[in-house]
């Protein structure tokens, strides 16, 4: 059985890497989860999904910024969309990670950069999703969103349930008040901060869940899970929650079925749409959450 940490492995390996990103045999399953390289394709399929009866949050992939110019850069493309959902009139809201926005640099350029975004999602009436990375940034990332909350309450962040430490976390989410989207986690992480199986991080994502049902402001529940949509739909119903209270989400290419019977359904449903030329860490992830995607990279690649 292959591991997440062995897949995120073998997709950093240059070959290989090189070899996905050159390839026309994996194309097809890059623009089955990337929605294109430009803002204006993205913006095209956000509009496509508004007019299918869903919510779209769209990400500008990048992460792990290490120079001081391209964190600026990120940043004055995250304003650059706003602007231009704005004009299109699309149903979009964003979500950005603070590595983009150069955490990496230190927690201030990242706040400084944050700040300026959120403060044009506020001009514009926006809202803004800071996504959740590796565990060795869930302290800053959600100190900085906390320090900026009060200014910006057009905001909300992510929480993993495969940490250790997300039942204290979510407690100080929601007495903040802020909206909470709530994951399993996508990132290889050790043993001492995170559930190594899966049977305990869909637990921990149950009991978070029905919190987060309880006291959530408008609680997003981000899975493709279908056990565990199905106790969120009926836990909500138990507890009387209208389906416009709470959301679900889902990745752009993942379980579009599912994706279609929430909104015939009636329910609030947001699709995570990324678009951008920086899309492989976007796309190992991807990879490493279900083994027969990198069964298919792997077979195209030996059948070169
Ligand atoms: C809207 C949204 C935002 C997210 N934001 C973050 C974030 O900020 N930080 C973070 O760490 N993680 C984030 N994630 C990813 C998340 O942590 C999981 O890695 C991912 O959602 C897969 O887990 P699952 O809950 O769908 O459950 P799983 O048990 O992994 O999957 C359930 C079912 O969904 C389908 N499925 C799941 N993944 C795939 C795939 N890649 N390809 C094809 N089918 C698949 C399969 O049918 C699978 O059986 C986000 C996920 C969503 C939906």
């Amino acid at each position: 059985m292959l591991t997440r940490a062995l897949v995120l492995k073998v997709a950093e390996m240059p070959a290989f890497k090189n070899w996905v990103m050159r390839s026309r045999l994996t194309q097809g399953l890059v623009q089955r989860f990337i929605a294109g390289e430009d803002v204006e394709t993205a913006l095209a399929v956000a509009s496509r999904l508004n007019s299918e009866g869903f919510l779209v949050a769209l990400d500008y992939l990048g992460e792990d910024t290490q120079r001081l110019e391209d964190a600026q850069q990120a940043t004055n493309q995250y304003i650059h969309l706003l602007e231009r959902i704005a004009e299109r009139r699309v149903n979009a809201c964003i979500s950005i990670k603070l590595t983009q926005l150069g955490l990496d640099l230190g927690c201030t350029v990242a706040r400084d950069n944050l700040a300026r975004v959120l403060e044009a999602a506020r001009n514009l009436n926006n809202f803004v999703w800071v996504d959740m990375e590796s565990s060795k940034h869930t302290q800053a990332i959600l100190d900085v969103f906390c320090e900026l909350y009060p200014r910006y309450p057009n905001s909300g962040t992510v929480l993993q349930s495969y940490l250790y430490r997300t039942p204290q976390d979510l407690e100080r989410l929601l007495n903040l008040g802020a909206r909470v989207r709530l994951v399993k986690g996508a990132y290889a992480e050790p043993r001492d901060v995170a559930y190594p199986d899966k049977r305990s991080v869909d637990r921990q994502f149950k009991v978070l869940m029905e919190r987060l049902l309880e006291r959530g402001n408008e609680p997003a529940i981000a899975t493709h899970d279908t056990r565990l949509i199905q106790h969120a739909k009926r836990y909500a119903a138990q507890l009387g929650l209208d389906k416009s209270k709470y959301e679900f989400q889902l990745l752009y290419g993942v379980r579009r079925d599912l994706q279609k019977q929430l909104v015939a359904e009636g329910y609030r449903t947001l699709i995570y749409v990324p678009y951008g030329e920086q899309w492989y860490p976007y796309f190992s992830r991807r990879l490493a959450e279900r083994p027969a995607n990198l069964y298919f990279v792997l077979r195209n690649l030996l059948r070169r």
